[in-house]
């Protein structure tokens, strides 16, 4: 049989085909008929087999008896969670419990209908993911811009002229908040095009590789490097905002502040000649549709949000946002066209103990292990878990494990025993990939082309082998003080979609009876059913009938590869929060901060620095238990500049220890002439040697955790982001062998 899926393993989204054999999948292809991939995958879609098939995946659910986690049935584990749960409630109320999210529940079907119920359950503002380690300062700057909670641009890849990236390695990552299958193909066809590509970036990536040109900027000095672009831009008078200028407010406020950072000021900060930076901006100027898109180099650092903000301001000066081979809004298909975007708010309430902002109801994870171990009232006492594992992926992740054991109880959703779930108490793992439908809500409204695709379960469960959606509803009843039947919360989700669709303007069920569009729904499951309605009201959607032509359920059943439907538009109106809404050049939150910037272009850069870095075959921590992705050369090494190495009388393959304000690890040299001098590299996700051999590879492959060098005390203020690059470290040579 063969079988057919979109790869949940990273943003591409790629369309794989493969053999299922004996309930598995072999020889895991490119689909070469997807619209979207056209037949491209990396090596870690073709080892999707291998990762679904790991004998190391838990099979049934394991509770803690006398100290070590033992085989379960799946009731003794629900009574376990619901007892465990209860009790620290009992004893210190809601505020207690918490909630932290990893990064691939990002990609399961389940997860984004069913959190709101399971976090209503819960009953705290204790909620946590790895977002905040990740792209939040690009939503926060968003968010402040245009003003709307999910008004985010994305390059125009396929017809843009002109790509400035900044701190982003899609050729190795594969692209994120931009989704693109074959990224490094797409940036190939932009100069194929005739148009250029230009990187910065403090090492020579594989992206730097392939472009026009690079430059490799000092780590944390992107928004200086910015925001002299945005002088020169306004100098030069070749601001140019487009049809949408008269939407812009603050733009003399933008050039006010933008007067002290000239490329001759920032210069010697940002590493990059003056001359280098007047014509990346007049290049930028000039080009006949352009983009600048920045991704976690620009994130995960201090003035992470000011840095995001200024990508806004030079896209929206130089007049490409919303506008065809710059950046679109692409069109989610299962957000309703006839709703409209939800203002974007932030820090309705604050962290306990550091007073943190909220964003999108979420506290920062760097704040986590103050949330643990300080005490007083609403301190976490207990912890759920889903699919995450931030004793290896937050900053300072070996604090995190050092407190987990002092928990009262902890609940994990994931199918490993790792660095995180061995704390746990009670572990529920999910259903395998095969066994699970697969549709990407998030990533849908970051399609740089508008192809609908829906994977069913190719695999049934096993019986009474629960679906994702159902342990995460049971956990739900559960929480709320019930147990039983979760078919009734799992309607619930439908009819309250459909409750709602009826009753709102523009919708296309206006008027309906409910209960006559619920029985014209055909999923297999409430989890397929809630896709479904979603689908059809959405703006490919066929309405329930009103437009015959539209996208169902069963359309996308009969097309694996996809329907296309088409290249993303101009749409601006449609996501501000108002039609004729402002947007806002200058909001008032980043002013303070570029004050502290502006102060910081006398500070001290001396030393070496730590940036982090990705790798084809691995994302996260989540790929290292699969022998082929981690098979041949070792990949946590430590990139040393070779001047740099000589320096310290080190080679490839010697031993450093690399020390920060926090820890300390040993780590292999690895030379390169493709790093900027005083900046070091290690990939994250690695050192998983404390899973109690319950991950037998990973526990086994060469690395250490980079996590236990990044500082939790340091974040980017506006958004409570992380800061995992820019880590000031000392090395040390273990051994002198030269
Ligand atoms: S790039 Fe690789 S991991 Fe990402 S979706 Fe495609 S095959 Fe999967």
């Amino acid at each position: 049989m063969t079988g057919y899926r979109i790869c949940p393993l990273c943003e591409s989204t790629c369309g794989l085909e493969f053999k299922v054999e004996g309930g598995f999948a072999v020889d895991v292809r490119g689909h070469e008929n997807d619209l979207f991939s056209r037949g491209y995958l990396c090596p870690k879609g073709a080892n999707l087999g291998a990762l679904d098939a790991d004998p190391d995946r838990l099979k049934t659910p394991l509770i803690r008896r006398d100290g070590e986690l033992v085989q379960a049935t799946w009731d003794e584990a629900f009574a376990e969670a619901a007892r465990g749960f209860a009790a620290v409630r009992e004893a210190h109320g809601s505020g207690a419990l918490a909630l932290y999210r990893g990064n691939p529940s990002a990609h399961s079907l389940a997860v984004t209908p069913y959190l709101r119920p399971l976090i209503k359950a819960l009953g705290t503002k204790q909620i946590y993911s790895a977002s905040t380690a990740d792209q939040v300062p690009t939503q926060v700057a968003c968010g402040l811009v245009y003003g709307s909670a999910a008004a985010i641009p994305v390059p125009d890849l396929d017809r843009t002229s002109h790509l400035l990236i900044l701190g982003a390695n899609p050729a190795e990552s594969n692209g994120s908040l931009c989704t693109a299958p074959d990224f490094r193909g797409r940036l190939h066809a932009i100069r194929e095009r005739g148009g250029t590509v230009t990187v910065v970036d403090p090492r020579r990536t594989r992206t730097a590789r392939l472009a026009d040109r690079h430059l490799p900027i000092r780590p944390t000095t992107d928004a200086y490097f910015l925001f002299a672009l945005v002088h020169v831009i306004f100098e030069e008078d070749l601001e140019n905002p487009g049809p949408h200028g008269d939407r812009l407010t603050g733009l003399a406020d933008v050039r006010e502040l933008a007067a002290v950072f000239a490329p001759e000021a920032v210069a010697d900060v940002c590493g990059i000649a003056a001359a280098d930076i007047r014509a990346t901006a007049r290049e930028l100027a000039a080009a006949q549709g352009a983009a600048v898109y920045g991704r976690m180099g620009t994130c995960a650092t201090s003035y992470g949000t000011v840095t995001n903000w200024l990508i806004q301001v030079l896209n929206l000066l130089t007049g490409n946002v919303d506008r065809p081979g710059g950046l679109l809004f692409p069109v989610s298909p299962t957000r309703a066209a006839y709703l409209r975007e939800q203002p974007f708010r932030m820090g309705r309430w604050h962290s306990r103990v550091r007073e943190l902002p909220e964003v999108f109801g979420e506290f920062p994870v760097a704040t986590l292990a103050d949330e643990i171990e300080t005490p007083g009232e609403g301190r976490i006492r207990a912890l759920l878990t889903i699919a995450g594992n931030p004793v290896v992926s937050a900053p300072n992740g070996v604090r995190i494990g050092e407190l987990l054991p002092g928990l009262d109880f902890m609940v994990s959703i994931d199918p490993y025993v790792n660095e995180t779930t061995r704390h746990a108490d009670v572990i529920l793992p999910p259903p395998r990939v095969l066994q699970s439908g697969h549709y990407d809500w998030a990533l849908s409204s970051f399609f740089v082309r508008a192809v609908v695709r829906y994977s069913p379960p190719v695999v049934d469960l096993a019986p009474g082998q629960p679906g994702e959606d159902e342990i995460l509803a049971r956990l739900s009843l559960l929480l709320s003080g019930q147990d039983g039947d979760t078919s009734a919360l799992s309607e619930s989700l439908v009819t309250t979609v459909l409750g709602k669709s009826v009753k709102s303007a523009g919708s296309p069920v206006l008027g309906r009876d409910p209960a006559e569009l619920r029985a014209q729904l055909n999923g297999s499951s409430p989890l397929e059913r809630y896709f479904e309605a979603m689908l059809r009201l959405g703006p490919f959607g066929d309405g329930f009938g009103a437009d015959p032509e539209g996208l169902t359920l069963q359309s996308l059943l009969d097309h694996p590869e996809g329907i296309d439907r088409g290249e993303m538009r101009p749409r601006l109106a449609e996501v501000l929060p108002e039609a004729d809404g402002k947007i806002d050049l200058c909001p008032d939150a980043v002013r303070d901060e570029v004050a502290s910037l502006a102060a910081g272009l006398r500070g001290d850069r001396t030393g070496f620095v730590l940036i982090g870095r990705r790798t084809l075959r691995s994302n996260n921590s989540w790929m290292h238990n699969v022998p082929n992705l981690v098979s041949g050369p070792q990949r946590c090494t430590l990139l040393v500049n070779e001047t740099d190495a000589d320096r310290l009388g080190v080679a490839t393959g010697d031993r450093v220890r690399v020390a920060s304000g926090k820890g300390a690890v040993t780590v292999d040299v690895e030379t390169t002439l493709d790093i900027r001098p005083g900046v070091v590299s290690l990939p994250h996700g690695w050192g998983q040697r404390s899973s109690n051999g319950r991950l037998g590879v990973a526990a086994r492959a060469e690395g250490v955790n980079a996590n236990a060098l990044t500082d939790e005390s340091i974040v980017d203020v506006l958004s409570g982001n992380a800061v995992l690059n820019g880590v000031p470290v000392s090395l040390e040579p273990e051994v002198a062998t030269r």
